[in-house]
C-alpha cells in the first residue's frame, strides 16, 4: 500500500506575540524551507496568520488555524470564517482539538459544521479525536474515539472525505509528557483508519492519520514507523522553531 505524504503540523495553540510569530517564522524558513518530503503546518493564534502569510506564503511550510466558525459571515459576535482564514494564506484548519470541546464545551454538531464549512473552502480540516483517562480504563476508548469519527464527519462525500486529515490525540498525553505507545497509538490509528473504511470505502487508505501527545524529537521516529500513523501533530515541542525542526529531520 502506498504510504500517504507524511504531515507533521505544530500547534501553538494559545502562545506568542507578532513578534515572536514572525522570529520563529524566519528561523522555521532558514531550517526547513527546502524539505519536500514531509509537510510541515504551523497552526498559530489569528492574530499571528497575517504575520505568517507575510514570512511563509511562498514556501513550502503550511499555514494553519486553531478553530474557526461554521457560517460564511454575518452576525457571530468574536468569530473567524473560514474564508479569512483562506485570505491570510491559511491552507489548513484544527477542528474540533479537545481543548476546545472540553473548555469550550464543542460539539460533535458543531465540529461536524466546522468540517463540512473548512472543506467547502478548500481548506485542510485537522479533526481532532481522542479518549480521556476515564474513557481508556473504562475500556470505552475505542467506541468514543469511532464515535468521534462517526458524528464529525458525517454527510461528507469521498472527495470531501480524501482531504480531511484526522489528529488522534489521547487526552491522557496531551501536555503530560505521557505518550501513547507506539503500538497504542497503531491500534488507534488502524480502528480510526478501518472506520474510514466504513464511511469511505477505499478512500480510506489515502486519508493522513496523525498521532498527537507528547510528541517530541526523540518518539517521533517510532511513532512515524507504525503503517497507520502518517505524523504527527506537536504542542509544546512545537513552540521553538529549532527543536521543531529537529524533531522534523528526525521523523
Ligand atoms: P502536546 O500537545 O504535544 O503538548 O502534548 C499536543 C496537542 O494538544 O495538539
Amino acid at each position: 500500500m502506498a504510504k500517504r505524504h507524511p504531515i507533521i503540523a505544530g500547534n501553538w495553540k494559545m502562545n506568542k506575540s507578532l513578534r515572536e510569530a514572525q522570529d520563529y517564522a524566519v528561523r522555521l524558513l532558514g531550517m526547513l524551507g527546502e524539505l519536500t518530503e514531509i509537510d510541515v503546518v504551523v497552526c498559530a493564534p489569528f492574530t499571528a496568520l497575517s504575520v505568517l502569510k507575510d514570512e511563509l506564503e511562498e514556501s513550502v511550510i503550511h499555514i494553519g488555524a486553531q478553530d474557526m466558525f461554521y457560517a460564511p459571515n454575518g452576525a457571530y459576535t468574536g468569530e473567524i470564517s473560514a474564508a479569512m482564514l483562506v485570505d491570510v494564506a491559511c491552507t489548513y484548519v484544527i477542528l474540533g482539538h479537545s481543548e476546545r470541546r472540553e473548555v469550550l464545551r464543542e460539539t460533535d454538531e458543531e465540529i461536524a459544521k466546522k468540517v463540512k464549512a473548512a472543506l467547502k473552502a478548500g481548506l485542510t480540516p485537522i479533526l481532532c479525536v481522542g479518549e480521556n483517562l476515564a474513557n481508556r480504563e473504562e475500556g470505552k476508548a475505542f467506541a468514543i474515539v469511532r464515535g468521534q469519527v462517526e458524528k464529525d464527519l458525517t454527510d461528507l462525500s469521498a472527495d470531501e472525505l480524501k482531504r480531511v486529515v484526522i489528529a488522534y490525540e489521547p487526552i491522557w498525553a496531551i501536555g503530560t509528557g505521557k505518550t501513547a505507545s507506539s503500538e497504542d497509538a497503531q491500534e488507534m490509528c488502524a480502528m480510526i483508519r478501518s472506520t474510514l473504511a466504513g464511511i469511505a470505502g477505499v478512500v480510506a487508505d489515502e486519508i493522513n492519520i496523525l498521532y498527537g501527545g507528547s510528541v517530541k524529537g526523540d518518539n517521533i521516529a517510532e511513532l512515524m514507523e507504525q503503517p497507520d500513523v502518517d505524523g504527527a501533530l506537536v504542542g509544546g515541542a512545537s513552540l521553538e522553531p529549532e527543536g521543531f525542526a529537529q524533531l522534523v529531520q528526525n521523523a
